[in-house]
């Protein structure tokens, strides 16, 4: 019996297998490891799951995300916009309002100081009027935010909010005067694997963990056994661990488990995510604009955001050609996750040629990458739901590492925050082969 098995080989099980080391494996359902981190294309255009860029506040997991890269990797600045009535405002909004008429710089202004939304927010429309005041609410925040989560702002709670941050006074002032600032500046500068798109970092983590990662393994059950755990896969065979550390999402565990109380399952299942479609689209020419991003509010375009693949890594494009990457949120069972492939790309192509972008004659290569989870809805029950489901499987002696198996909104940084701390958790420290080389941290 091996000491741990990791479930899941996405970068939390990665990074889980690396920093326990040996008597540990990562049992991958798919071919590739990497999870939401991957990264899909053809006929040498490139495009990860969605705009996917390495920052972080947390220097140590930064550090090591940063080390197993090694030398692949490359550091550019951020040059997203907002398309806002036709114009390419600077990102966050607030950063950019220099580039709006004198009297919507005004009435932004004014919004944000007489603020008259002064009591406790209790849910997230609120917290955006009490933050932002009326008109940054209006024009940006409520439009874009809703598109991206399908919900009714009302709807959702504040447990994710601190990811948003709030614009100070003084920059808001110094912008509408013309006083150039930048907001969001923990993510100002980037870095990005130079070749093989974001899933070069999955592919290095996976490296370390060699031959203790197994792919094709498709976790279909887990029973309790004697001093431990049998993961019993697709193809029928099984092993034996004596912990378990979880990185799939919580249905799937929960499926595997199979024995569920009904009161737990139904908590589990009340809880909500959205998918996500990317749509590539590839062009012959090079006259995209030198964007990372367009972020689009308004609805009349289906994409909440469109990422430019040459400006992430010319890697991504062939020669003389570049990639628009469009990210569509979807809600389960609404009739937008019913369409097909050909619908998506057809409205898609059509958005591009209307919002200026490209030429339909342009276009040399389409695709559509699905992903069933791709994003934590923080909706009103959220907090008492994760509570019964999390104290359920810590009942059950599983520990759990990840977006969809802690059902949070978290970035990879917080995957390796999780992995560090688990695997001291139950190792004592990590394995002497993934610490930091000394300096690493200065
Ligand atoms: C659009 C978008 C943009 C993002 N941008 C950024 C960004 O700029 N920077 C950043 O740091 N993060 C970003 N993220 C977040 C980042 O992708 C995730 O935090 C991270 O990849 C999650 O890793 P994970 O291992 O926790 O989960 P996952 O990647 O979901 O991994 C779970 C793994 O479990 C496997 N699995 C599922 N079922 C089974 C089974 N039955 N048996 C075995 N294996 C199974 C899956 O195949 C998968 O590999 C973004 C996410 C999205 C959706």
């Amino acid at each position: 019996m091996k000491d741990v098995g990791i479930l899941g080989g996405g970068i939390s099980g990665l990074f889980m297998g690396r920093f326990l080391g040996e008597g540990s494996e990562v049992l991958e359902r798919d071919s590739t490891p990497g999870g939401l981190s991957r990264t899909f294309g053809g006929n040498g255009f490139k495009s990860d799951i969605g705009g996917h860029i390495l920052f972080s506040k947390d220097k140590e997991a930064l550090a090591h995300s940063l080390h197993v890269l090694g030398k692949n990797v490359r550091t550019a600045r951020r040059a997203n916009r907002i398309l806002y009535n036709g114009v390419h405002v600077k990102y966050p909004f607030e950063n950019g309002i220099d580039q709006l008429a004198p009297e919507e710089r005004v009435e932004i202004l004014c919004d944000f100081i007489e603020n008259p939304h002064k009591e406790k927010p209790t849910q997230f429309k609120e917290w955006m009027f009490h933050v932002f005041g009326d008109a940054l609410t209006n024009k940006y925040m409520l439009p874009y935010n809703e598109k991206i989560w399908k919900t009714p702002s009302e709807d959702m709670s504040l447990e994710w909010v601190e990811r948003v941050p709030r614009p100070p006074l003084r920059d808001l002032v110094k912008t509408a005067i013309g006083i150039s600032t930048e907001g969001y500046t923990h993510q100002l500068y980037f870095q990005y694997p130079e070749k093989g798109g974001f899933e070069a970092f999955p592919r290095a983590i996976a490296d370390g963990v060699g031959q203790r990662l197994f792919t094709n393994c498709d976790v279909q059950k887990l029973k309790q056994v004697d001093g431990g755990w049998a993961v019993i896969t697709r193809d029928g065979s099984e092993r034996r661990y004596k912990q378990l550390v979880s990185t799939l999402p919580i249905n799937t565990l929960f499926d595997a488990l199979g024995d569920v109380p009904a009161e737990v399952q139904a908590a589990a299942d009340a809880l909500r995510f959205n998918s996500l479609r990317v749509v590539l689209v590839g062009i012959k020419g090079e006259t995209l604009p030198e964007y990372t991003a367009l972020y689009v509010p308004s609805p009349e375009v289906l994409a909440h955001r469109l990422c430019f693949n040459h400006v992430f890594s010319p890697d991504l494009v062939p020669a003389g050609h570049q990639s628009i990457s469009c990210e569509i949120t979807v809600r389960p069972g609404s009739d937008l996750d019913q369409w097909s492939d050909d619908q998506l790309i057809t409205r898609k192509v059509d958005d591009l040629v209307k919002v200026g972008l490209l030429k339909k004659e342009q276009v040399v290569h389409t695709q559509v990458h699905r992903e069933k989870y791709a994003y934590v809805v923080y909706d009103r029950g959220y907090a008492q739901r994760v509570k019964v489901v999390r104290d359920y499987i810590e009942g059950r002696g599983l520990h759990i590492a990840g977006r969809f198996a802690e059902y949070q909104y978290v970035n990879t940084d917080a995957c390796v925050r999780r992995a560090l701390e688990l695997s001291k958790q139950l190792r004592g420290s990590i394995a002497p082969e993934s610490r930091l080389p000394e300096g690493a941290l200065s």
